[in-house]
């Protein structure tokens, strides 16, 4: 058996190609960032061909730091953006227009006609989600009604549907000379289209949103091998053999099999999974109901998810639209000039409020502005928000589980900033733990490839290799941390309907 794995980490900002030995632990990595691409207010892009020219330049330059062959890797596994849709034209490989980002609203028109007939809950009982912009379902409707000639083309049965890891495997098993058209039952679970109890397509949900079936993707588990890499590749002839949506990986990464484990990614957006076993729960405090796992023919593995649209991505927009700072790291020391907030709180709602609201006419707000608060206020409480976000987001889990969470996992870009870690566990009265390695995403496709492949043995020995790095605990008081809980929520009550007709 070859020493490592290879998991290739498609993510909304850059790809990733990182190398785990046994241990599961790091030892090279190759990284690209990728143009996001803002056409108008609300729309935003990438182009796949560049993703996909990432990702191959991202396996050679990861292979090469290692100092490493083909012959070395046992597996690739996959991992990626979730709901970012992609549509291409079989015969030449080419996608029919810019792949359209989850954090995407341009669908609002299309969920407001779907949700005409039975509400945005419509097909929630089937697939676990609201009829939302953030998902899919909507944006692949878009492309079919807005694309020239995309309509006749799917109809004829001469376009394919993916998420990223359907884009990125198709091209790594040889795209238009035999490319495997597959993707795994947690990205499935992230279109709208898939009957979260028999891990299908559902042909009433297809015709709702007007899609051709043959345009979809098999739906596989996310661990078992897809296909081989295609001859003129670096890794030619190894198995691919996992694919989990970024946020499972995470969670896969984490270890976090068990229910009542949580963990907390703190991206370009924040994502709390909360995995609830082999039992499908259905939230009533606006989390999302999503598939965690499938190893192989074992049992489905469903969790809650709080999805949150902006949060690293708010340091982002200060860095790149304000010039706030010059890289997103520097937001700390701008943030530790200050002791406070000086009173703003920053409601980021760019793409509407995700969970647990559901407001896609909301908009970002600065709030609670005076003559005092400076750019080190301002820094603070782009960095609060993402804090006061993953507390509404725990408060629902807790509401539905049932029981509080005692701690909680993070990981994600965000987590090496102190002042924002130590806020966190001020603002949730729990302890906020951080492992060792902070690459869970990686980390998870990496597993699920593994034990697809008998690298790595069953779930106990994946459990073995979790160690802590960090661990930040609660000190601040009660009433100052309800004080600023409840500032925080009546600032988020000024963002909701903003969007009118003639706003958008
Ligand atoms: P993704 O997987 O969603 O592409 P990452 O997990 O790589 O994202 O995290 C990148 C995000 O983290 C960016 O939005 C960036 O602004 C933010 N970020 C990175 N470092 C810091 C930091 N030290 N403090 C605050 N935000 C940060």
């Amino acid at each position: 058996m070859p020493d490592y794995i290879l998991a290739i980490d498609q993510g909304t900002t850059s790809t990733r190609a990182i190398i785990f030995d046994h241990a599961g632990s790091i030892v090279q990595t190759g990284q690209l960032e990728h143009e996001q691409i803002f056409p108008r207010a609300g729309w935003v892009e990438h182009d796949a061909e560049e993703i996909w020219r990432n990702t191959r330049e991202v396996i050679g330059q990861a292979l090469s730091r290692a100092d490493i062959t083909r012959h070395d890797i046992a597996a690739v596994g996959i991992t990626n953006q979730r709901e970012t849709t992609v549509v291409w034209d079989k015969a030449t490989g080419k996608p029919v227009c810019n792949a359209i980002v989850w954090q995407d609203t341009r669908t609002q028109d299309i969920v407001e006609r779907l949700a005409e007939d039975g509400g945005v809950q419509r097909f929630k009982d089937v697939c676990g989600l609201p009829l939302s912009t953030y998902f899919a379902g909507t944006k692949l409707a878009w492309i079919l009604e807005h694309v020239d000639g995309a309509r006749e083309k799917a109809e004829n049965g001469e376009l394919l549907f993916g998420t990223t890891d359907t884009w990125v495997l198709w091209n790594l098993t040889g795209g238009t000379d035999g490319g495997v058209h597959v993707t795994d039952v947690t990205n499935g679970s992230r279109t709208m289209f898939m009957d979260l109890d028999t891990l299908s397509w559902r042909d009433d949900i297809l015709a709702a949103f007007d899609v051709p079936r043959s345009m979809l993707p098999e739906i596989r588990s996310s661990s078992e091998i897809y296909g081989t890499v295609e001859a003129s590749s670096l890794l030619r002839e190894v198995p691919i053999a996992g694919i989990l949506g970024d946020q499972q990986a995470a969670t896969f990464g984490q270890v976090a099999f068990t229910p009542g484990e949580a963990k907390n990614t703190y991206g370009t957006g924040n994502f709390l999974i909360f995995p609830t076993g082999t039992e499908k729960v259905m939230s009533e405090h606006g989390l999302l109901t999503t598939v965690g796992y499938k190893l192989g023919d074992g049992e489905t593995h469903y969790a809650l998810e709080g999805s949150v649209a902006v949060t690293g991505s708010l340091i982002q927009w200060l860095r790149d639209n304000l010039g706030l700072v010059g890289q997103a790291s520097e937001i700390e020391a701008l943030a530790s000039t200050v002791d406070d907030n000086g009173g703003a709180y920053f409601v980021p709602a760019f793409s509407g409020l995700f969970a647990p609201y559901w407001k896609p006419d909301a908009r970002g707000a600065l709030v609670g502005l005076t003559r005092y608060v400076n750019r080190g206020h301002i820094a603070r409480a782009a960095l609060e928000a993402t804090a006061f976000q993953s507390r509404e987001v725990l408060e629902a889990v807790n509401a539905d589980a049932g029981e509080a969470l005692t701690e909680l996992k993070v990981d994600g870009g965000m987590v090496g900033n102190d002042l924002l870690m130590q806020f966190q566990a001020d603002i949730l009265g729990v302890p906020v733990v951080r492992p060792k390695v902070a690459e869970t995403t990686a980390l998870g496709a990496a597993y699920v490839a593994g034990l697809a492949v008998g690298f790595w043995k069953d779930l106990d020995e994946l459990a073995g290799h979790w160690q802590e790095d960090t661990r930040w605990e609660p000190s601040m008081g009660e009433e100052e941390r309800e004080r600023l809980y409840r500032n925080w929520k009546k600032a988020v009550t000024r963002t909701f309907d903003w969007v009118d007709d003639d706003v958008r």
